[in-house]
C-alpha cells in the first residue's frame, strides 16, 4: 500500500463504517434499554410477550385502486413500538417489526394483484420537518431491509401539512399532486413502502406519482394499518 492510499481510505468503505456504527449502537440500545417499548416492563427494550404480539397478522386494504397490505393492525403493542421507533429514536426496534413487513410483501405478491417480480421498492418520502425532527427516515430503513433493490425517487413538490389529525378527505386534498418521481420508470415494477397506513391517502398519491413517471405500481406495504370502520 502506498502512503497516499493509507492517508485517504477509499470512500467505498464509508457506508460500511456507518453500518457498523449503527449495529453497535443498536446492540447497545437492546442490551441497556431500561423498559419494554410495548408494555413498559423493566429490563429490556422489547419483552418476549410483546415480541410475540408482533407476529404478523396481514391486513388487506385498497385505496383508489391501489392494493395495500400491512403486517399488523395499528394498535396496542404494534402502535407503542412504532411510536418508540418514530418519536423516541429507538431504531433498534425496527428489527422486530421486519417480519410484519415481510408478511405484507409476501401476501401482496402471492395475490393476483402483483404478478411477476418486484424490480424496486420505493419508500414514501418523509417530509422535511419529520426528517429534521428524527434525523432518519423510517420507510427508507424498512425498505432497505426487504432485500429488494431500493429506489429513492419520490419527493414532495410543495409543502404539505402534517397528516396527523386530518380526516380522510382532508388528507387526500392535502396530498393531491404533492409527490413527484425524479426518475422515469420505463415499465419497472415498483412496490411502495411506508411505516403506517392510516387512510391510504399517502400511498395512493405515491402510486399516482410513480405511475405518471412510467412505473408499474404493484401496491403498497406497511408494518401496520389503522383498522377501518364500516
Ligand atoms: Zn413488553
Amino acid at each position: 500500500m502506498t502512503p497516499d492510499a493509507r492517508s485517504s481510505p477509499p470512500s467505498a468503505w464509508l457506508p460500511v463504517w456507518a453500518a457498523v456504527r449503527r449495529l453497535v449502537q443498536e446492540t447497545a440500545d437492546l442490551a441497556f434499554a431500561s423498559v419494554c417499548a410495548g408494555c413498559g416492563a423493566a429490563g429490556t427494550a422489547l419483552c418476549a410477550s410483546c415480541d410475540a404480539a408482533l407476529a404478523p397478522h396481514v391486513v388487506r386494504l385498497r385505496s383508489e385502486g391501489v392494493p395495500l397490505r400491512a403486517g399488523l393492525v395499528f394498535g396496542g403493542v404494534a402502535a407503542s413500538v412504532l411510536r418508540a421507533v418514530k418519536e423516541d429514536g429507538q431504531t433498534s426496534l425496527i428489527r422486530p417489526l421486519r417480519p410484519a413487513l415481510a408478511a405484507a410483501v409476501d401476501d401482496l405478491c402471492a395475490g393476483a394483484a402483483a404478478p411477476g417480480r418486484i424490480d424496486v421498492v420505493v419508500p414514501v418520502p418523509s417530509t422535511r420537518a419529520a426528517f429534521r425532527r428524527r434525523g432518519y427516515r423510517v420507510p427508507e430503513i424498512l425498505a432497505r431491509g426487504t432485500g429488494i433493490p431500493l429506489l429513492r425517487t419520490l419527493s414532495y413538490v410543495r409543502r404539505v401539512q402534517d397528516q396527523r389529525g386530518l380526516s380522510a378527505h382532508e388528507r387526500r386534498t392535502n396530498l393531491a399532486g404533492g409527490l413527484i418521481a425524479s426518475r422515469t420508470g420505463a415499465g419497472a415494477s415498483a412496490l411502495i413502502v411506508d411505516d403506517v397506513i392510516t387512510t391510504g391517502a399517502t400511498c395512493a398519491e405515491a402510486a399516482r406519482a410513480l405511475r405518471s413517471a412510467g412505473f408499474r405500481v404493484l401496491g403498497a406495504v406497511a408494518v401496520a394499518a389503522t383498522p377501518r370502520r364500516g
